[in-house]
C-alpha cells in the first residue's frame, strides 16, 4: 500500500484498502492465507515525516497443532509507524530528546512515497497463535495409530503407567515353589 506524500495534508487522513494476501506476501508455516486483508489506516503528515496508524484484518486457515485439521483464525493486526525521508538526517534525529527512546517504529521513505506494505504484513503475522487449536479441548491424534481421537477412542490399548520395579523384578530369578 503506497501513498504519495505530496497528496497528504497535515490533518489526519483516513484511508481504506482491500489487499490480497499475495500483494502482502503473507506466508507462515502450516498456515494458508486466502481471504483478502482489510486495511484501515490514518495517515498524518508532519512536515516531511508521515505518521501511519492502522489496522489490518483477515482470516487465515491454520492447522490445529493437535489434530492437524484446518482452523479458521481471525486476525486483527495493529500498527503505528513513523516514516522519515531517507536523507541522512536520521542520525541527528536519534539524538533529539523528543525522539530518542520513544519506542516508535521508524521507517525510511524515498521518492516521496510511503509504503505501508511491510507494516501491514508484520501486524497480521504477529497475530498468529503459536499453537492454534480447533477447539480448546481438542483430543488430538493417537501417537501410535494416528487416529483422530476427537472422533472417539481408537483401537490402541491405553498405555499403562510404567512400573518402576519392572526391570529390577526381571533380574530376580523366580522363587522355587
Ligand atoms: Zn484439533
Ligand atoms: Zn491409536
Amino acid at each position: 500500500m503506497k501513498i504519495a506524500v505530496t497528496s497528504l495534508s497535515e490533518r489526519p487522513t483516513p484511508l481504506a484498502a482491500t489487499m490480497s494476501p499475495k500483494e502482502l506476501d503473507l506466508r507462515a508455516e502450516h498456515t494458508r492465507f486466502e481471504a483478502p486483508v482489510q486495511v484501515a489506516v490514518t495517515v498524518t503528515r508532519m512536515q516531511e515525516d508521515v505518521l501511519a496508524e492502522g489496522k489490518a484484518s483477515t482470516t487465515a486457515i491454520a492447522e490445529c497443532s493437535r489434530c492437524l485439521e484446518d482452523v479458521p483464525i481471525a486476525l486483527h493486526g495493529e500498527f503505528e509507524a513513523l516514516y522519515v525521508p531517507d536523507t541522512g538526517r536520521f542520525a541527528k534525529r536519534m539524538d533529539h530528546p523528543d525522539f530518542a527512546g520513544s519506542g516508535q517504529r521508524v521507517n525510511f521513505y524515498s521518492e516521496l512515497t510511503v509504503d505501508l506494505t511491510d507494516e501491514i504484513r508484520q501486524s497480521v503475522l504477529l497475530e498468529l497463535p503459536m499453537k492454534p487449536l480447533c477447539r480448546p479441548d481438542c483430543a488430538g491424534l493417537c501417537p501410535r495409530c494416528g487416529a483422530d481421537l476427537n472422533a472417539g477412542p481408537c483401537a490402541c490399548k491405553p498405555e499403562k503407567a510404567e512400573d518402576p520395579w519392572a526391570k529390577l523384578r526381571a533380574l530376580i530369578p523366580a522363587s522355587p515353589k
